[in-house]
């Protein structure tokens, strides 16, 4: 059911709200009546006849009509009670304050339970348990449901909390920075309402342009996925959001490279780029980013100019937007010309455009308009430091009518420093629509999420591919490896998995004796390689157990002598061995998968080597990829250029490891039982010239 009767109510009633002061059902109250809440509100007291000066019913049955919404404010153990006799009376949507359910103990997790399936049943929704409230400040509605001591600033950015304690946080910075709402929920314990809800919901809501998250979890990752891509990129609605806590992938000791390098927070960030959420790591830098995606248009490129009128801050700038990612625009000889004009021969017309101390408003105002004329700026940044000197207020509204007269849909920020956010000049900026930042670094960090943002909206999203692959000898190789008992794939049987699935592989035989190894060799042609095949050996070359470039029948027997001494000294006794051609000149690439308990398969590539071992360089996606998904993963990795052709290095055939990348995702897809996979390495070869991989390890779940 919708979450109209919830977040655009036509009646409300409070149950459980209290005459004793300081109490939160009298808060809540307050709230209602003092943001002007458009419709009747009701509320319930068991004794009083009324309450801050409205009329009480003694119970949920006597209420005069069938209210959207019930805020249920009483102890614990009557919720259940309270929640049934609303669902008797009709009413369609709660919000649960009280606490004491699923997030204190075992009862409390079954109380809560019983009161979902009392919302189920009846078709309600229900915020909470556990929570601090909902606001709507739409005009139409002005709900303030909540008990939050600051009453919102309304605005087009939607908030939701996990977190009941940073609500109110919440909702006292919004207003002390300007960020104006259109909704906040206090997410609570999330019995029925989920953040996924809610995406929904916004996405729809017209007095909603941005999303705003802070979350611990997520309900459903993959739905996550799939309702924040439609909002980013159908709606174009920014989601930003800030997810602590981590995963406990990271925890769990991980046995291949793609496996260790997933812990941690490695899926939620994939999980969130998949889908053009920006993640924040901070609250402090949701805000920032917050104030300029509500308040700016979007920069059509990354090109930024910046105006200032010291030289440490505009430098300080400069190094923050290039090291975020943008890039200081080139500015026209017309644009110059126009600045110089007005500016003392001391001043640097340049970007960063350095007007000097003395810079004056008149200055503000013709350099800034010029800046955003410049066909080559895509964003401005308009830094200033008060001199003495100078009258600020004056510079603000110069500023502020050199960015009308410029008449561009480009993003403006403003640093004006060393002033707090209820300054005069700050707050005429925010009039104006302008927001300000204390310090360069956040302006510039915020200009260029803003570029991010846009881009991933430029990019195509790609779609998924599906290869003709042979599902059942797949299944035949996997049901064989479980029959046995075996937790990892025999080395030849990964293989044969991964060419079951079209994925090149090194010519490779598993083998108990030397003479069939120099037999094979033989055929094959040296050098060859050989190496121990063993359940009980996961990282071969840590125990010797490659020996590589053998060139002939008697180098293989004496490759042979060594291994089986190892093996003895290890007390390894199940092992065979494989010979496999020596693949050489080869770029070393890793590509894997793994099963991350949150958000389900991860894919993950990097270069091979060093690259994956001390850089830990690789990029990750969550599956199903796309074409593009695979692509970007590729150009992610810092090594990129290795694989491009760098300084004349023949470049390799990357359109094949992009293939390889959505064959496995297509493997993981139909074999939801690989718990991890690497093969490490692929080789990389030029095109044409036989890119294989010529080790795999697949670790079947044991669920
Ligand atoms: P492990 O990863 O278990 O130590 P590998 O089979 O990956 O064992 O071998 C270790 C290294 O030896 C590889 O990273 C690669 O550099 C080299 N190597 C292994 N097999 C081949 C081969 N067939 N051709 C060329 N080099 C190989
Ligand atoms: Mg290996």
């Amino acid at each position: 059911m919708s979450l109209d009767p919830l977040l655009r109510p036509k009646s409300v009633a409070v149950i459980g709200a209290s005459r004793r002061e300081g109490t939160l059902g009298r808060e809540i109250l307050r709230n209602l009546v003092s943001f002007g809440f458009e419709g009747p509100v009701y509320t319930v007291h068991p004794k009083s006849s009324h309450v801050l000066s409205m009329p009480a019913w003694p119970t949920v049955a006597d209420l005069p009509e069938a209210v959207d919404l019930a805020i249920v404010v009483v102890p614990s153990a009557k919720v259940l009670e309270v929640v049934q006799a609303c669902a008797d009376r009709g009413v369609k949507a709660l919000v649960v304050i009280t606490a004491g359910f699923k997030e204190v103990s075992e009862s409390g997790r079954a109380l809560e339970q019983q009161i979902l399936e009392i919302v189920r049943k009846h078709d309600m929704r229900m915020v909470g348990p556990n929570c601090m409230g909902i606001i709507n400040c739409d005009p139409k509605v002005r709900l303030d449901a909540s008990f939050g001591s600051t009453l919102p600033l309304g605005g087009n950015a939607a908030f939701a909390s996990q977190s009941g304690a940073l609500g109110e946080i919440v909702l006292a910075t919004a207003k002390a920075v300007r960020l104006g709402l259109s909704h906040f929920v206090s997410l609570g314990n999330r019995a029925d309402v989920s953040s996924n809800d809610l995406l929904e919901f916004w996405a729809d809501d017209p007095e909603t342009g941005v999303i705003m998250l802070y979350l611990e979890s997520f309900g459903n990752p993959r739905h996550f996925g799939r309702i924040a891509r439609e909002v980013t990129r159908q709606r174009g609605k920014p989601i930003l959001a800030v997810k602590s806590g981590r995963t406990r992938q990271g925890a769990r000791a991980a046995s291949s490279h793609t496996g260790s390098l997933a812990g941690g927070d490695r899926a939620a960030s994939a999980l969130f780029k998949s889908c053009g959420v920006i993640r924040c790591d901070t609250v402090a830098e949701l805000f920032d980013l917050g104030r300029g995606f509500c308040t700016q248009p979007l920069p059509g490129g990354k090109r930024v100019g910046i105006l200032t009128n010291a030289g440490g801050p505009g430098i300080m700038a400069t190094d923050a937007a290039v090291h975020f990612g943008l890039d200081m625009a080139d500015l026209q000889p017309d644009t110059q010309v126009t600045m110089r004009k007005v500016l003392p021969v001391e001043a640097s017309v340049a970007n960063p455009v350095d007007m000097i101390a003395s810079a004056t408003a008149p200055q503000y105002r013709v350099c800034s308009e010029a800046l955003l004329r410049d066909p080559g700026v895509d964003a401005l940044l308009a830094i200033f430091v008060s001199p003495i000197v100078t009258d600020k207020l004056q510079v603000t509204r110069a500023l502020i009518e050199g960015v009308q007269a410029a008449g561009q849909n480009k993003p403006v920020l403003a640093c004006f420093m060393g002033f707090d956010a209820q300054d005069e000049g700050i707050t005429l900026l925010a009039d104006a629509g302008i927001p300000n930042y204390p310090f360069p670094d956040a302006a510039a960090r915020t200009l260029a999420a803003m570029h991010r943002f846009q881009a991933y909206r430029d990019e195509p999203e790609g779609k998924p591919v599906r290869f003709k692959v042979d599902k059942a000898k797949a299944k035949a190789l996997i049901d064989g490896a479980k029959a046995q008992g075996r937790e990892w794939l025999d080395g030849a049987a990964a293989m044969e998995l991964l060419q079951a699935y079209g994925v090149p592989t090194v010519e490779s035989r598993r083998v108990h004796t030397p003479d069939e190894a120099i037999a094979f060799a033989d055929a094959l042609g040296y050098p060859v390689v050989l190496k121990l095949d063993s359940e009980q050996v996961v990282h071969k070359s840590d125990v010797g157990g490659v020996k590589v470039d053998l060139r002939s029948p008697g180098e293989i027997k004496g490759a042979f002598w060594d291994l089986q001494q190892r093996l003895n000294e290890l007390g390894v006794t199940d092992a065979a061995f494989l010979v496999q051609r020596m693949v050489a000149g080869g770029q070393e690439t890793i590509i894997g998968a793994v099963a991350d308990e949150t958000v389900g398969h991860l894919l993950m590539f990097g270069l091979g080597g060093v690259f994956v071992e001390l850089m830990k360089d690789v990029a990750f996606a969550v599956h199903p990829l796309t074409d593009a998904d695979a692509d970007r993963m590729l150009r992610e990795v810092r090594g990129w250029p290795l694989l491009a052709g760098h300084r004349g290095s023949a470049p390799r055939d990357v359109a094949l490891l992009r293939e390889v990348l959505l064959r496995l995702d297509q493997l993981v897809g139909d074999f939801p039982v690989i718990a991890e996979m690497d093969l490490n390495p692929f080789m990389a070869a030029p095109v044409g010239q036989g890119s294989v991989a010529v080790d795999a390890r697949v670790r079947l779940s044991s669920r």
